[in-house]
């Protein structure tokens, strides 16, 4: 059937993506919708003079990128707030806070994040005495850059009372010295205790500019879906704002975070799919069960081998079991963060027992984020189940400089077991967890390929044969990505009929040299036919 084409792309490597994984030369969009794949003297049929030709000039196209793990407001949220990503040294982290507090006035709050303790030669978190001599008159919270962790100074404890006498809140703890005093670190849900003192950062009117500048962020480097994970329905109306206003490119696949108020209005009144032509869907809930590794929130099964605790769980099963019931007999989709072996087999038994219960679950696509340390038996229990291990490559890199502490070498094999996980049958979607990782996929990439750090350094207990062949990169930024989020039906491939989400780049990812994949840059992207990215040196 002869039809007229708005875009013709010739002359490229194109990289469909499909069953067979074939690569072509030639795509043929129309509105916003592939029509045709091939080689182009096959496809001249569908242009007429209307038709917009592009020479790739051999240039590599994939599908639109997918990220499974984001966290979209949080990513528009980096661009404002005091950013320590990268700080080399505690002395470096104090200078950019003393900066920071010189531009304020007194008493006014300071929050930022990023900070990674183990990138400094310390390897020492720092504390609210540290903070002190920097800013004595302004309250200050500073978020590591796993989000699980926060160091504050004095003067914000005073203001959230916290002394000797505060319990510990469910789902979190304030670190003490011998004596009971705090010492400025706060883990996980006592992080609110501070936070719920600075002034609200969640209006309509913040959420709103988070949005878009974290939408720019993201079709910057080649994304056009994100699952955005744990967010409420204040910040789905914004989405739907500005979707409608036709501000918002990307494909959203908002989850609830749960338990809680928001998660159950969801499970009642029922999911939302199929949004602005595909764009939105509000399926699925969220929950956070542990922490993370590097702060020792992470559940372990035995004690952490460099400290004498195993991490905490957040919740307990009778405040997540029914969510996870109720969602599996109403098709709403779970996701439920688990790092620890233990948070992991926690929330396997609670999906093994829904099974039991509501029957078969694996259609249901059930997640677990992260899906970091497993137990060799646990890992099998992914596959019988069908829960998808929704991972992230950038995390393995970042981690393993100090997991091998953490956890010993004996409990090493049980790391970020992509190859274990492939090899069973299990697909994996990959997510950067952005802000707590850049949000660039061509990391991931990268990362899930070398299993090495950005300078190329692998070291005991990185198990390199753990690393992802290119064609499984690929396919877990795009194609799983999809299936992650029950939408393989209309993108993640390049083939007739799905929405024309595209990224042509620099250099091909599946032929440059390793060294070189993170650094790729993307040219151009496309979302459902329309060019919403474009760099420089395109065209
Ligand atoms: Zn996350």
């Amino acid at each position: 059937m002869k039809s007229k084409a708005d875009f013709l792309f010739k002359n490229g490597k194109i990289y469909t993506v499909d069953e067979k994984m074939t690569v072509v030369s030639a795509i043929v969009i129309q509105g916003n919708k592939i029509i045709a794949v091939g080689d182009e003297s096959e496809l001249e049929q569908y242009i007429d003079a209307e038709t917009k030709v592009i020479d790739l000039q051999g240039k590599a196209v994939v599908p639109g990128l997918i990220d499974s793990h984001y966290h979209f407001t949080g990513v528009g949220k980096r661009e404002y707030e005091l950013n320590l990503d990268g700080t080399i040294s505690l002395k470096d982290f104090l200078n950019k806070v003393k900066a920071e507090v010189e531009s304020k006035s007194q008493g006014e709050w300071i929050t930022g994040r990023g900070w990674i303790e183990e990138d400094w030669p310390s390897k020492k978190f720092p504390t609210r005495y540290d903070l002190d001599k920097v800013a004595p008159n302004n309250p200050v919270i500073l978020r590591r850059a796993d989000g699980h962790a926060a160091v504050v100074n004095s003067l914000a404890l005073k203001l959230a009372s916290i002394d000797e006498t505060t319990p510990n809140p469910q789902g979190g703890k304030i670190i003490r010295d011998k004596k009971g005093t705090a010492v400025g670190l706060i883990l996980d849900k006592a992080m609110q205790l501070v936070r719920k003192h600075a002034p609200s950062d969640d209006t309509p009117e913040m959420i709103s500019q988070y949005a878009l500048k974290a939408n720019e962020v993201a079709l910057k480097y080649g994304l056009t879906k994100i699952n955005d994970m744990g967010v409420d329905f204040q910040e789905t109306d914004v989405y739907k704002n500005l979707y409608k206003h036709n501000k918002l490119k990307i494909r959203i696949a908002a989850f609830i975070y749960g338990p809680g108020d928001n998660a159950q209005t969801l499970l009642e009144n029922g999911a939302e799919r199929g949004l602005f032509d595909n764009k939105l869907s509000i399926a699925g809930i969220k929950i956070s069960q542990d922490g993370a590794l590097g702060s020792r929130g992470a559940a372990l099964v035995e004690p952490y081998s460099d400290a004498d605790t195993k991490g905490l769980l957040m919740h307990n099963d009778d405040q997540i079991y029914p969510v996870i019931k109720q969602a599996a007999e109403n098709g709403i989709q779970i996701a439920i963060h688990a790092i620890g072996d233990a948070a992991n087999k926690n929330i396997l038994d609670l999906y093994e027992k829904a099974a039991n219960e509501v029957g078969n679950i694996s259609d249901k696509r059930f997640r677990i984020e992260h899906s970091q340390i497993v137990q060799l038996d646990d890992i099998l229990r992914f596959k019988h189940l069908g829960v998808i291990p929704s991972m992230q490559p950038s995390h393995a890199i970042g981690d393993l400089h100090f997991a091998v502490r953490r956890l010993g070498m004996d409990r090493m094999a049980e790391g970020y077991a992509w190859r274990k996980f492939l090899d069973q049958g299990n697909f994996i979607p990959s997510g950067s967890d952005a802000p707590v990782e850049e949000g660039n996929p061509m990391i991931e990439f990268y990362a899930a390929v070398a299993r090495k750090d950005t300078t190329g350094f692998s070291g005991a207990g990185w198990f390199p044969e753990y690393r992802m062949t290119r064609e499984e990169a690929l396919k877990s930024l795009t194609i799983w990505g999809a299936q992650a989020s029950f939408s393989e039906e209309f993108i993640g491939s390049l083939e007739p009929g799905k929405y024309a989400d595209l990224v042509v780049l620099e250099q091909d990812l599946m032929t440059a040299p390793e060294s070189e994949l993170f650094k790729i840059k993307v040219l151009m992207t496309m979302i459902a036919g329309e060019m919403v990215y474009k760099n420089d040196k395109f065209e």
